[in-house]
């Protein structure tokens, strides 16, 4: 139904396939992968896994799990894309894999490497990052969990103070992990010395129970993550080894001498990891809501035209309003993944090999911009993919309500985006003071900060697109700064006066970001592809425009005959789109059984679909006369009575 569609598409999809993926090899490695998913029939996509309880999800990821192992390297960082691929769900050993490896290879000592690291990687000690705590979780200094050390023996008393400072969250904590990777304050000699990570048995070896003075636990039902056991855990006076202390750069001796070593900002390092995976990986959990969402639309037929014939709802400008926006920007963000990628390696092997930590400040910044910008596409994605739908959207069986499930954690987990967003406006605050007092040391990306104005003809090219994002963003951060420095203490004045400032001109960036990568992947390009990508990227641009121009219009920079120029121009462009949506999306190369979606199949009966899971696959229906009919009974009885 879809192969002249499938024609309309203007430009050639394995160029773009390589785009999306970062290069053929990317690309082919990830098919290798999928393939192997496809074939495998314990990956095959069963919707009536929702009917199953918690229990029995755990138990059948925990299978999947163990299959993905003995045929795919589910640690390799390059390709990480087994989790993007896995059904319903994410495979056990995420968190050991994307953070307590990483945080290991960055906070351990070389000794400590050497002797943990083969057993990291063969699972043989199997960890969860246990950092958050009840009641503190994004204010990190403020942890309570208590790490004493006993001179006496040499040993650190590691302790849970009250129930506040119960560990509380850690993935795979719950049921799975027999190490873990526990943040605790240190104390020597009443002293205390910070946050620092402790390397930490907690289950016994043989029996898994949990040893003696720890409680563990799973912390229950949560919105989505069901197959993830995320975990309690609290400390009664546990006695840890002098060598728990994960220590290059801090380290104890055995008669409690304290000494600080090498640059502890080098820490960022682990949480960069992941948040690189949640920018590079995680976004494509977009591609695949809109891949469904856009197949869906055009399947789905209602009213119809002047010739009786009924409409596909794709064709509806409202329907495109909802989707061709966030497929610009799925786009704009997988382009701005490939620049962050670059940057984060680029980061690290300049602090490893040099010592040079020049690229920290901009990485960081960058990277937690861009991982809040990202997560909250990706959320939001689903949720306009999920409402596109209409009424099957709303059922499991169209593969939507699980990527909005799983994806909106995101959000908050490492880094809550608030915070990060803050992160990144301290960032631009002090780019914008040094424009002022050193100008070649604001990086190329923040040198947009000086703008005070620009002269635009048309407002939709390209490159006045790029410099109208700039400019909104240097006006709002010098709106933010100066709302910041009206109040004479600035530290109340950031946390109660000028914080919606703040991360509102923080929030402005990433698309500028994103519109200088996707020009960046324009250029050089074939025709078509270039066609297409300059297309979606003003589409992406106006759309960002559109959303957030206070900036502009605080100073007067746009007027309401461009603001129309900018919305008529948007809507003149979907009909390209249109032509080629099917395309675009499709350049991703997901499988049906990616997917996980009975209302977009490659070709297909969408309704008979439906139909055959309702009445042959969902368990409900296997007894014709279900149990619970006898309350309809009671319902009768207790109503006679009323
Ligand atoms: C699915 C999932 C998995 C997780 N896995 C792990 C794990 O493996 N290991 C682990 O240690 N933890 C884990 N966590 C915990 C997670 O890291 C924390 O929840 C996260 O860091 C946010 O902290 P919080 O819950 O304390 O939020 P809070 O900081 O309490 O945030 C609540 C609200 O307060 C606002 N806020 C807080 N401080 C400020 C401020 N200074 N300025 C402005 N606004 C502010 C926030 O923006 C937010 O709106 C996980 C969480 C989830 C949901």
């Amino acid at each position: 139904m879809l192969e002249a569609e499938r024609k309309q598409g203007q430009f050639p999809q394995l160029e773009m396939s390589h785009l999306l993926y970062g290069g053929k090899e990317y690309f082919d490695k990830f098919l290798e992968r999928q393939n192997f998913f496809d074939n495998h029939p314990m990956f095959k996509v069963n919707h009536d896994f929702y009917n199953k309880s918690r229990q029995d999800q755990i138990l059948l990821n925990a299978e999947r799990t163990i299959e993905a192992f003995k045929t795919i390297q589910l640690a390799d960082p390059n390709y990480y894309t087994p989790n993007v691929l896995c059904p319903q769900g994410i495979f056990i050993s995420t968190v050991h894999f994307a953070m307590v490896i990483p945080a290991f290879q960055v906070l351990a000592s070389d000794e400590q490497i050497s002797k943990w690291m083969t057993l990291l990687k063969n699972l043989n000690a199997f960890g969860c990052y246990a950092q958050t705590e009840l009641g503190h979780g994004s204010d990190v200094q403020n942890l309570q969990t208590v790490a004493v050390f006993d001179k006496q023996t040499s040993e650190f008393v590691i302790h849970t103070p009250n129930i506040e400072a119960t560990k509380f969250w850690p993935g795979e904590l719950g049921l799975y992990c027999e190490f873990a990777l526990v943040f605790a304050q240190l104390q020597v000699d009443g002293k205390g010395y910070g946050v620092h990570p402790f390397w930490i048995r907690i289950r016994d070896k043989e029996t898994h129970k949990p040893l003696s003075g720890i409680e563990i636990g799973d912390i229950g039902p949560k919105m989505g993550y069901s197959v993830k056991d995320n975990g309690f855990m609290s400390f009664d006076h546990f006695r840890a080894p002098l060598d728990s202390l994960l220590n290059r750069y801090i380290k104890v001796s055995r008669d409690g001498k304290v000494e600080r070593q090498g640059n502890p900002k080098v820490g960022y390092g682990s949480m960069m990891y992941m948040r690189n995976i949640l920018c590079d990986q995680y976004t494509k959990f977009g591609g695949r809501a809109l891949t469904i969402a856009i197949r869906y639309s055009l399947y789905r037929k209602q009213f119809k035209d002047d010739n009786k014939q009924e409409i596909r709802i794709l064709d509806y400008q409202c329907q495109q309003q909802k989707l061709f926006p966030l497929l610009a920007e799925f786009y704009a963000c997988v382009f701005g993944s490939v620049k962050i990628k670059e940057l984060v390696n680029d980061n690290f092997n300049r602090i490893s090999q040099q010592n040079d930590f020049s690229l920290l400040g901009l990485t960081h910044a960058v990277l937690s911009g861009a991982k809040a910008n990202y997560t909250y596409f990706v959320a939001n994605c689903a949720e306009w993919c999920r409402l596109s739908c209409g009424g099957h959207g709303f059922a499991h069986y169209s593969g939507l309500p699980i990527i909005f499930f799983e994806m909106s954690p995101n959000i908050t987990l490492e880094g809550e985006n608030t915070i990060l967003n803050l992160q990144l406006a301290r960032y631009l605050l002090k780019q914008l003071q040094h424009i002022v007092s050193k100008p070649n040391a604001v990086p190329e990306f923040f040198k947009f900060l000086s703008l005070e104005t620009v002269k635009v003809d048309d407002v939709t090219s390209l490159d006045n697109l790029i410099a109208l994002l700039g400019l909104n963003c240097a006006i709002l951060t010098k709106y933010a700064a100066q709302k910041l420095m009206s109040h004479s203490d600035m530290k109340e004045s950031w946390d109660t006066k000028s914080g919606i400032a703040l991360a509102k001109a923080a929030s402005t960036f990433i698309p500028y970001f994103n519109m200088l990568c996707f020009l960046d992947t324009i250029n050089n390009k074939a025709k078509d592809t270039k066609t297409i990508l300059t297309v979606l990227a003003r589409i992406y641009g106006i759309s960002m425009l559109l959303n957030n121009m206070q900036g502009l219009l605080l100073k007067n920079q746009l007027n309401s005959q461009q603001i129309k120029t900018l919305q008529d121009t948007r809507e003149s462009l979907y009909p390209i789109i249109r032509l080629n949506a099917l395309s675009l999306v499709e350049a991703q190369g997901l499988s049906d059984n990616s997917l996980q979606s009975l209302i977009a199949p490659k070709e297909g009966d969408v309704y008979m679909n439906m139909y055959n899971f309702a009445s042959k696959e969902n368990s409900l229906n296997k007894q014709q006369v279900h149990n619970g009919i006898s309350y309809i009974q009671k319902m009768r009885e207790v109503n006679a009575k009323l």
